[in-house]
């Protein structure tokens, strides 16, 4: 429920919008609307104007003005009371109106006001912000005030004045619009906006051109191209926009073959415009175009010329659009192409880190660049390397091939070398005549069984045999029959023994057995049974038997006793079986 105060208020604007004259009666009648209350007698609406008095005297602010009203009704001048009151209407703090001021407010600040800078604007605001800030109501109308006074100022006239009017100069207009050189445009602007401030200046040349048809709009013209000469921004562009919108709605209004010249040319334009960012790129287009409609413009003009002006543009604008479509696509296939090359490139070859870093260098630049010409060089730079690369990629890998052809026969040749070896190794290990073991091959197995019994605590013996008689043989049957005779004697002691039981030719026609895990007595007994054999198994000469017989020294291993100490005794041994009769077996001491 509102109080009886703002509900005076209310009624008394509604007095105000409604234009009711301010009498008790009416007064009473939307005071009663707005509370939804029965209608008070024109006493209570009397009454309720002298609570809003006392409300207002208990206010430091609004002191003065309670003290007027309560005069007024005292006087029962209802004017002078409506007036009083509408002083203490929230004139500037009505929400709606706030935004609407600071909207304004940015915009005036950019907008050119002759004599007046930004600066000087900014100034401005300041002081009356300072000044009014803890009067919110008086803020707003100060603020307002100050910027219709900023909208006052007449606009640049130096500006306005610069560019001649069709009117004035037609010919010295073309040679401006020949002249790239604009004074609006800096030095430093590039390519594309220089283009842009050209259009710019076209298009506020276009829009001076319409005076001479549109007298009633000249001033509005006029603001606009100076406006059009100052563009720099977007935002610019924009509120520029919407004010030639409005301008061509009032020129649309108008409806004159004239204004439909004017009206064809402003189209002309805003296509122009409309695409100028599209056409930037292609920058002797743009030329062209604008010096074309710069001829359209410089001539009588007729309505068909500017029609067709506007279709040939449009035209144009679609093949542009069309052309750059079937470029960027040509484009993205190089570019695909490149980068697909590239990728296969960096495949094939076994190449070196460093042309690895150039081509990532280059799918870099590919990535970045949507320039045809700069493809096009990139593309004959990466075909350079890429013949170089080629070259040497294809040398290194002759050589690749070289080496791999190097290394297979090097690796065939080392396992011959590998396979003779372990042949001559097996082979360092046995006697070539027989295939026993020769004295590496014994020294091994002596070690290897010796290191054995060690360890378990085992016997180990040694058997030296001597062929008796031998070189009686020799000399009988030749050489070669007791290498024979060799062999086989090797062959039936080899069947007779333990496979672990390893038997060397030691000597010329001498053998030597190690026994491991036996004693003395029983390797006796093994080399007897041998002896034995040798009756059974004659060595077999031109289908003759021949009998081969031995002597041997069998000598058991004491504790760590080394190899020739063992077969030393055995040797002797050996001896004395030689000495007490021959094919004996005598064992060591
Ligand atoms: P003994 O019973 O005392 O041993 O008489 P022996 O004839 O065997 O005498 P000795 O051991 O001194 O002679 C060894 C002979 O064995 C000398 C040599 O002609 C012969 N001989 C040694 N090595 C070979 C060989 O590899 N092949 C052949 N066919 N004979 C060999
Ligand atoms: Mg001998
Ligand atoms: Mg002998």
């Amino acid at each position: 429920m509102k109080n009886p105060s703002e509900i005076a208020r209310e009624t008394l604007k509604l007095l105000a919008q409604r234009k009711l004259a301010p009498t008790p009666d009416q007064y009473a009648k939307i005071f009663a609307e707005i509370s939804g209350e029965a209608a008070p007698d024109s006493n209570g609406a009397e009454q309720i104007l002298r609570k809003l008095v006392e409300h207002l005297l208990a206010s430091d602010q609004s002191a003065a003005t309670g003290l007027a009203l309560k005069k007024t009704l005292a006087d029962e001048n209802w004017d002078q009371c409506l007036k009083e009151i509408e002083k203490i209407l929230p004139k500037g703090s009505d929400a709606q109106a706030w935004p609407g001021l600071i909207k304004n407010l940015l915009r005036q600040i950019d907008l050119p006001h002759k004599g007046l800078t930004v600066t000087r604007k900014k100034e401005g605001v300041d002081t009356v912000l300072a000044r009014f800030s803890s009067k919110p109501e008086v803020l707003f109308e100060k603020l307002h005030n100050l910027i219709r006074s900023w909208s006052a100022s007449p606009m640049a006239e130096t500006l306005v004045d610069a560019i001649p009017t069709v009117a004035e100069a037609p010919t010295a207009q073309s040679a401006a619009l020949a002249s790239s050189a604009s004074p609006a445009v800096p030095a430093t602007a590039d390519k594309g906006s220089e283009l842009i401030f050209k259009l710019a200046e076209l298009l506020a040349k276009t829009l001076e051109s319409t005076i001479s048809a549109q007298p009633e709009l000249a001033d509005e013209v006029r603001q606009l191209s100076a406006q059009v000469r100052k563009i720099r921004t977007t935002e610019q562009v924009s509120d520029l926009s919407q004010k030639l919108r409005h301008l061509w709605l009032k020129v649309e209004l108008r409806g004159t073959d004239k204004t439909k010249i004017q009206e064809g040319l402003v189209r002309l334009l805003r296509l122009l415009v409309e695409n100028v960012g599209e056409m930037v790129e292609d920058e002797d287009w743009l030329h062209g175009q604008i010096n074309a409609l710069n001829e359209i413009i410089s001539k009588p003009l007729d309505k068909h010329v500017i029609a067709d002006a506007e279709r040939s543009l449009r035209e144009a604008i679609i093949k542009q659009s069309l052309l750059k479509k079937s470029l960027t696509d040509a484009k993205s296939t190089l570019k695909n192409l490149m980068t697909t090359f590239i990728d296969r490139l960096s495949v094939i070859t076994t190449s070196t880190g460093d042309y690895h870093q150039k081509i990532e260098s280059y799918s870099q630049k590919i990535a970045k660049t949507n320039n045809l010409n700069e493809l096009g060089n990139m593309l004959e730079d990466i075909m350079q390397d890429t013949r170089i690369i080629q070259a040497s990629a294809l040398r290194s890998h002759e050589e690749l091939l070289d080496t791999r052809r190097q290394v297979e026969e090097a690796e065939a040749k080392i396992a011959k070398l590998e396979q003779e070896l372990s042949e001559i190794s097996e082979l360092v290990h046995q006697d070539q005549l027989t295939g026993a073991l020769n004295r590496r091959g014994l020294d091994d197995a002596f070690e290897r069984e010796s290191t054995r019994v060690d360890r378990s605590h085992a016997p180990l013996c040694v058997a030296l045999l001597d062929i008796d008689d031998f070189k009686r043989l020799n000399d009988n049957m030749g050489h070669q029959v007791g290498d024979k005779a060799l062999v086989h004697l090797y062959k039936v002691i080899k069947e007779m023994l333990r496979p672990s039981d390893a038997v060397a030719r030691y000597g010329g026609e001498e053998f030597v057995i190690v026994l491991p895990d036996i004693a003395a007595e029983e390797a006796s007994g093994i080399v007897e049974r041998l002896q034995r054999e040798l009756t059974r198994q004659f060595f077999m000469h031109e289908n003759e038997r021949m009998l081969v017989t031995f002597s041997a020294g069998v000598a058991q291993r004491e504790e760590a006793e080394p190899q020739e100490e063992v077969i030393a005794r055995a040797d002797k041994a050996m001896y004395q079986a030689k000495r007490t009769g021959k094919n004996r077996v005598v064992v060591a001491e």
